[in-house]
């Protein structure tokens, strides 16, 4: 048993079953046994792994949009350029060297990055300890400094805890994890229903939101809104709010039950973009898309700078490429080296664009409307 699991069960038996937020909260976030805590989830070894892994285009081509978007705000001489949930650092090392074709860029930005992980912070400290910028570490967005902005999330919301509400006898209650009489977590339900969700549904409907994404949506959508600035939020999940729950576990790139081991395995649900476009707007930015990566990458060259690279690669680093490109745009299933099955990202990932408003369309969004 996981010291994490023997600690949330020893809760458990004081105070009663925790909400579904809670349970995932501590799990991934508790300050010493959390999943995030301890360990670098990404990559083969790891629990999963993410666009800006796969390949250095990812990275690069979303510095060049950074850059480009800079522009269009009409190059501020200051520019906050903003990462949640930066992983090993990959993507920001990536961007940051691509941008560099823009000198003026790179003078005007200092890079801020909203880190809760130890682990990942080191790494992250380690991959940018040549980026030539000055790189600031944050709990969370409150604390980055004011002033223009340019905020990149990738696979960040999906990390935030959700709630769960269940149609259960006419009424909405939450979901809660408790223990069965062998101690093992189980879900159950709140015996209190709650009255301020009226949607209709039938009995045994689940609700998902992500209470946390919105707040941090709001927060950077008014910075946005008043200091000037854009967002390029990408990430898995779907375009309109529905009925129906996302929360998975990975480990070791095999899905597993949530509940199994609190902790150690990855926990994540799909990202509510219709959501996180509320919030924005709530907050008085305007928003683009969401367009699938594959139209993003696409519009942004992706094929171009494969050619590029490729003119310089041996025949096996041009399959590499080759395969990138394929597993970042297209939505067919692959097979993965060792067998296991591989989605391709290109329309399951989405792209979401906030920004302040009366500001055009930035590069990859202009075939939607705000
Ligand atoms: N963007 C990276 C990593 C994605 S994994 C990539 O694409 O490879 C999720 C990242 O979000 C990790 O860096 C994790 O430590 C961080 N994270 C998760 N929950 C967080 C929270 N509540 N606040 C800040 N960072 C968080």
């Amino acid at each position: 048993m996981s010291a994490l699991s023997a600690h949330l069960r020893e809760l458990i038996a004081q105070e009663g079953p925790l909400t579904l937020e809670r349970f995932m909260a501590l799990a991934l976030g508790h300050p010493t046994m959390g999943y995030y805590m301890t360990r670098d989830p990404l990559g083969l070894e790891g629990d999963f792994t993410t666009a800006p892994e796969i390949s250095q285009m990812f990275g690069e081509l979303i510095g060049l949009w950074a850059a480009e978007t800079w522009v269009a705000m009409g190059a501020p001489q200051e520019l906050r350029l903003v990462e949640l949930g930066p992983g090993r650092g990959t993507l920001m090392q990536d961007a940051l060297r691509a941008a560099s074709v823009v000198p003026a860029f790179a003078k005007a930005i200092d890079v801020h990055l909203v880190e809760t992980s130890p682990a990942l912070s080191r790494v992250q400290r380690t991959s940018l300890a040549h980026a030539g910028v000055p790189v600031t570490w944050h709990g969370g967005v409150e604390t980055i400094p004011s002033g223009p902005a340019i905020v990149i999330a990738n696979e960040f919301f999906d990390a935030l805890p959700v709630r769960h509400y269940m149609k259960n006898e006419g009424a909405w209650r939450e979901r809660l994890v408790g223990l069965d009489n062998h101690g093992r977590f189980i879900f159950g339900l709140s015996r209190m229903a709650e009255p301020s969700i009226r949607a209709q549904a039938p009995e045994g409907s689940v609700i998902e939101i992500c209470p946390a994404g919105q707040q941090i949506m709001n927060v950077l959508a008014g910075r946005l809104a008043t200091q000037g600035g854009a967002a390029l939020i990408i990430d898995y999940g779907y375009a309109q709010t529905s009925l129906g729950e996302t929360l998975q576990a990975l480990q070791g790139h095999r899905f597993v039950d949530p509940l199994a081991q609190p902790g150690e395995a990855d926990l994540t649900a799909h990202v509510d973009f219709a959501a996180l476009t509320r919030a924005a707007r709530a907050a008085g930015a305007q928003v683009f898309g969401p367009v699938s990566q594959g139209a993003l990458l696409t519009a942004l060259g992706i094929f171009d700078r494969a050619r590029a690279l490729s003119r310089r690669a041996n025949a096996a680093q041009t399959a590499q490429i080759s395969a990138a490109v394929t597993r970042l745009v297209s939505s067919e299933v692959g097979v993965d080296v060792d067998g296991g099955r591989v989605d391709g990202m290109g329309s399951l990932f989405k792209a979401l664009c906030v920004m302040a408003p009366g500001m055009a369309a930035p590069a990859g969004f202009e075939t939607v409307g705000p």
